[in-house]
């Protein structure tokens, strides 16, 4: 089949490739001029089954409400005169209901545990190289109530292949001696060595490349105009190329990975998706040889960050705003991450040069990304993949492969338009 790719993200570009692998003629349209540039460009970089808590749970509520009118706070409603965002906040507080987070948070670890996988194996098969590091995920606390708080739910996560072993401050310091010197109290944690890092940008542009030598069409710098369907399937993709010309392009099948921007060009065609803009932010701090630096990811649970070594740099991000289509960076937020930064390792001595950044997730109310078939038959969706679109890239890109080829995927996920695979029984009557 002729299959269209639109957006180039790292979801679009996990798409392609497996479609490609698939056997499909692929093509990829993005408007920037390389794949990973835009929500994919400065995250975090933690591949991180162990974050599949989403931001609705039962506690955000009130946080939301102690935070509310903070300009540093970790999450911050800008509510506006926006039908779609107060639809958007009022479905969030509806999954901040225990089911609703405990549903969601199955759903995510099921796709991320599987991404993950994936990536590595696309890793031992390509020998891809993007400043990946497998040594584990940290997660640390420096409130003891919230620590207590968090040991139950990290140890129900277990229950679903997710490991996280409860640390003690001490043993937090053994796992990351640069944490030493931390003027913020460090009073315990949880472990997941299975979980990883990496730079989601040179990922994206890297696999874009190995899609290329297997015969993927990537045209950058063409923005998607819209769609246009007909009889009750999509007739063609309208594309604008750099010199502003206008194309109609006919393919087979096409999948929507436009991030933040994917449910704009669908509304017109009648497909409505929960998808809505949540801007978060990172800094970069060039390391120095021989810095005492983290060696690994790290989550600062109090303040919301995730800390990733991507080779000679620091990754510090999080952060999360919801107030619309403004990427511009916010000089109060980043500031807010420098001196937390600052206070985590007074040791470093590059933190002066930090770059900001600013990215747009594709944030569902859950969390839950969308990823399958809709009403037309030859346009499908992997969208609104919000905190951990790197995580679930790779599972997403061979989920979305495998709906197109006409396969149900074996994955326990609710793929929108597909009938949900019955759960294997094993002959015991265990799981
Ligand atoms: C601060 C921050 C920290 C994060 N940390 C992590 C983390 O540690 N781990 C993790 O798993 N996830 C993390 N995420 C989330 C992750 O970055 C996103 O979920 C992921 O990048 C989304 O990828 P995407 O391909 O869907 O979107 P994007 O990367 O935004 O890709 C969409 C593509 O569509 C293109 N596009 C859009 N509109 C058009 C158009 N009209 N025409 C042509 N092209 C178009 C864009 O150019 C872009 O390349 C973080 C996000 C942020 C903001």
């Amino acid at each position: 089949m002729r299959v269209l790719v639109l957006g180039a993200g790292v979801v679009g570009t996990a798409s392609a490739w497996y479609l490609a692998r698939a056997g499909h003629a692929v093509t990829v349209v993005d408007r920037q001029s390389d794949a990973g540039l835009e929500t994919s460009f400065a995250n975090g970089g933690q591949i991180s089954v162990s974050h599949a808590e989403p931001w609705a749970n039962p506690e955000a509520p009130l946080k939301i409400l102690k935070w509310l009118g903070r300009e540093d706070a970790p999450l911050l409603f800008r509510l506006r005169a926006d039908l779609r965002q107060w639809m958007w906040a009022l479905r969030f507080l509806h999954e901040c209901l225990p089911a609703r987070t405990r549903a969601n948070t199955r759903e995510i670890l099921a796709l991320a545990l599987d991404s993950r996988a994936e990536l590595q194996r696309l890793r031992r098969e390509t020998g891809i190289e993007y400043d990946q590091r497998a040594r584990g995920i940290l997660h640390f606390y420096s409130d003891a109530r919230e620590l207590e708080r968090a040991i139950p739910r990290a140890q129900a996560m277990a229950a679903f292949g997710c490991e996280r072993e409860v640390k003690s401050a001490a043993e937090c310091l053994a796992i990351e001696p640069a944490l030493a010197h931390s003027r913020v109290p460090i009073v315990g944690g949880t472990y997941t060595a299975s979980d990883e890092s990496g730079d989601a940008r040179k990922f994206s542009q890297a696999l874009a490349r190995l899609a290329e030598a297997k015969g993927v069409h990537f045209r950058f710098g063409c923005a998607v105009e819209r769609l246009e369907v007909e009889c009750g399937r999509l007739a063609g993709v309208v594309v604008r190329d750099a010199q502003t010309r206008e194309e109609r392009l006919s393919p087979d099948a096409c999948i929507v990975a436009l991030g933040s921007y994917s449910p704009l060009l669908l509304r017109p065609v009648g497909v409505s998706i929960p998808v809505y803009p949540l801007k978060g932010y990172s800094i970069t701090v060039p390391l120095s040889p021989g810095e005492l630096a983290p060696t690994m990811s790290l989550t600062d649970e109090g303040a919301k960050l995730a800390l990733s070594r991507l080779g000679n740099r620091l990754r510090v991000a999080g952060t999360a705003e919801l107030g619309g289509y403004d990427d511009d960076i916010n000089r109060v937020r980043c500031r807010a991450i420098v001196s937390r930064t600052r206070e985590l390792f007074p040791q470093l001595g590059n933190t002066e040069c930090a770059e900001p950044w600013a990215g747009l997730r594709p944030a569902t109310p859950s969390n839950v990304p969308v990823i399958g078939r809709t009403r037309y038959p030859n346009l499908y969706l992997n969208t609104g993949h919000g905190t951990l679109g790197w995580t679930m890239a790779c599972g997403s890109g061979r989920a979305i492969a495998e709906i197109v080829s006409g396969r149900v995927p074996e994955l326990d996920f609710g793929f929108v338009g597909v009938e949900r695979r019955p759960v294997q029984v094993a002959a015991s009557g265990a799981r």
